[in-house]
C-alpha cells in the first residue's frame, strides 16, 4: 500500500547547527497536523552548499526521533558513575536545581556555580542566549578560552584586521592555490567543487602538509613537511622573495607596518636551515617561493591544525603575511583564507544583554576544567557544574583529571543533553 502523504505540509528553511563553517542551508518538510518533521534535506538553491549535506546531517531526523533520546529529567540514584537513574518531573528537577543553587549561593556566592558549554550547537539561541543571559544575571563564574581556533582568531585579527577570508567562490579566479595544512576533501566539502573547477580551468594546487591526505592525492604537487615547522617554511619562502627582489615591497610600504622587521626575521631562515627544519628539499622551497610571488592571483588557504601547535598563533600570522609579501593581497582569487566567520555580524548585546548585567565575578579557562575541579580554584571552589552543548570528558584536555573532579561527592553536576 502506498504511504499516506499528509495534505498539509510546510517547508521550513534552516541552517545546519553543528560546529562547522559550511553552515549548510537546510529544508524541513513538516506535517502541519502532527507537527512532525517528515523530510530533512539540503536546500538546492543555496549558492555554495547547493543541496549537499554531509553524512552527519543527512540522517538528522533519525537523531531527532531516536527512541533513546532523553526526553525527561533523570536523577542519579546510585553512586557517581554507577549509571543508575530515576525519572523525575520537570518541576522536581527545576525545584531541586533551584534549592541546591540557593544554598550554594548563600554559603559561597554565585561564583561557586560554573556553567560549562562549547559549540555543540552554534545557533544563536543555544550558543549565545543560553550561554550568557541567565548566567550573567545569576552572577556565575564565566567560562572563557577556546578549544578550537582562538589562536588563529587573534592572529588573523592582529595581521589582517579580523577573522576574515576570501569568498570561497573566488578560488575560480586563482591560478595557484596553496592548501596549507588543509584537507578540504575531508573538512571543507563545499569548497572542493570550486577547487576542482579552478583546477580544470588551469589552476595549480599545491598541498603542504605532514600527511599525504585525500586532498593531497588529487593535488598537482604535495610538499611534505615535519609537523610544527610551517612557520620556518613560510619565513624561508619570504626570505627567497626578499633576496630575489620578488617581494612586493611597494605594496608592503604603502599598506602594512612592520614589514622591514619581518624581512629581518625571514633572513634568519635561509633555505638550507628551513630544509633541515622542515624536511622539504631546499630546491622545492625556492621554487615554491618563486611560484607564489610570480603567479597572480594565488590563494593561501590554511587549515585550523596549525593554530593548535605551540606557536600556533605566530604560525598563522606568518601564513597570513606570506601572500602580502608575495603581492597577492587585494587580488580576487588571491590572499589568505582560513575562515570567513568574521564576515557574519550581529548585534551581540541585543542578544546577550551583557551590558545590562554586572561583571562576572571571575573567569575560568575552559581548557583547565580538570585542574579547576580538583583544587586549582578555591575561593570559592566550584560547587556546581552545569554542562550543556559539550561533552568535556571527550573533548577537553586532561580528561582523567576531569573525571576525578566529576566524581567529587560534593560537586552538584547537572548535564543538559540529548542522549
Ligand atoms: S558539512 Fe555537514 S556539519 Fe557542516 S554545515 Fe554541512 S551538514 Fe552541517
Amino acid at each position: 500500500m502506498a504511504p499516506t502523504i499528509p495534505l498539509k505540509t510546510i517547508t521550513v528553511r534552516g541552517a545546519c547547527p553543528l560546529d562547522c563553517p559550511d553552515t549548510c542551508a537546510t529544508l524541513t518538510d513538516v506535517d502541519l497536523d502532527t507537527g512532525r518533521a517528515l523530510k530533512f534535506y539540503g536546500d538546492p538553491d543555496h549558492p555554495i552548499t547547493q543541496g549537499w549535506l554531509c553524512a552527519k546531517m543527512r540522517p538528522y531526523l533519525e537523531r531527532v526521533y531516536a527512541p533513546d533520546r532523553i526526553l525527561h529529567p533523570l536523577r542519579r540514584v546510585g553512586p557517581k558513575g554507577g549509571g543508575e537513574w530515576e525519572r523525575i518531573s520537570w518541576d522536581e528537577a527545576l525545584g531541586e536545581i533551584s534549592s541546591r543553587w540557593k544554598a550554594i549561593i548563600a554559603e559561597d556566592g554565585p561564583a561557586a556555580i560554573y556553567p560549562y558549554m562549547y559549540s555543540g550547537s552554534l545557533g544563536l539561541v543555544e550558543l549565545v542566549v543560553a550561554a550568557t543571559r541567565f548566567w550573567n544575571r545569576l552572577g556565575a563564574s564565566r567560562p572563557v578560552g577556546d578549544l578550537c581556533d582562538g589562536a588563529a582568531t587573534e592572529a588573523l585579527a592582529a595581521t589582517v584586521g579580523g577573522y576574515l577570508g576570501a569568498d570561497p567562490r573566488d578560488v575560480l579566479h586563482s591560478k595557484l592555490v596553496l592548501l596549507w595544512a588543509h584537507n578540504p576533501s575531508s573538512t571543507a566539502p563545499h569548497f572542493v567543487p570550486f577547487l576542482r573547477e579552478a583546477q580544470r580551468n588551469g589552476a595549480k594546487v599545491v598541498v603542504i602538509d605532514p600527511r599525504r591526505t585525500i586532498t593531497a592525492r588529487s593535488a598537482d604537487q604535495f610538499v611534505q613537511i615535519k609537523p610544527g615547522t610551517d612557520g620556518a617554511l613560510a619565513l624561508a619562502m619570504m626570505n627567497v622573495m626578499f633576496e630575489e627582489g620578488l617581494a612586493d615591497e611597494a605594496w608592503l610600504a604603502a599598506n602594512s607596518v612592520g614589514w622591514e622587521e619581518l624581512r629581518g626575521r625571514a633572513a634568519e631562515y635561509p633555505v638550507e636551515r628551513a630544509a633541515e627544519l622542515t624536511g622539504a628539499p631546499a630546491e622545492t622551497i625556492v621554487a615554491l617561493a618563486r611560484e607564489l610571488a610570480t603567479t597572480k592571483p594565488a590563494l593561501v588557504k590554511v587549515g585550523h591544525g596549525v593554530n593548535r601547535h605551540q606557536n600556533g598563533g605566530q604560525t598563522v600570522r606568518l601564513l597570513a603575511s606570506l601572500p602580502a609579501v608575495a603581492g597577492q593581497m587585494g587580488l580576487r582569487g588571491g590572499g589568505v583564507y582560513l575562515s570567513t566567520s568574521g564576515h557574519a555580524r550581529w548585534d551581540g548585546n541585543s542578544v546577550t544583554h551583557a551590558a545590562d548585567c554586572p561583571p562576572a565575578p571571575r573567569e575560568l579557562n575552559i581548557v583547565q576544567l580538570g585542574a579547576n575541579l580538583t583544587g586549582a580554584v578555591s575561593d570559592p571552589p566550584i560547587r556546581s557544574l552545569f554542562v550543556f552543548s559539550t561533552n568535556p570528558v571527550a573533548t577537553v584536555p586532561d580528561s582523567g583529571r576531569i573525571v576525578e573532579g566529576l566524581l567529587r561527592e560534593d560537586l552538584f553536576t547537572v548535564v543538559h543533553e540529548q542522549f
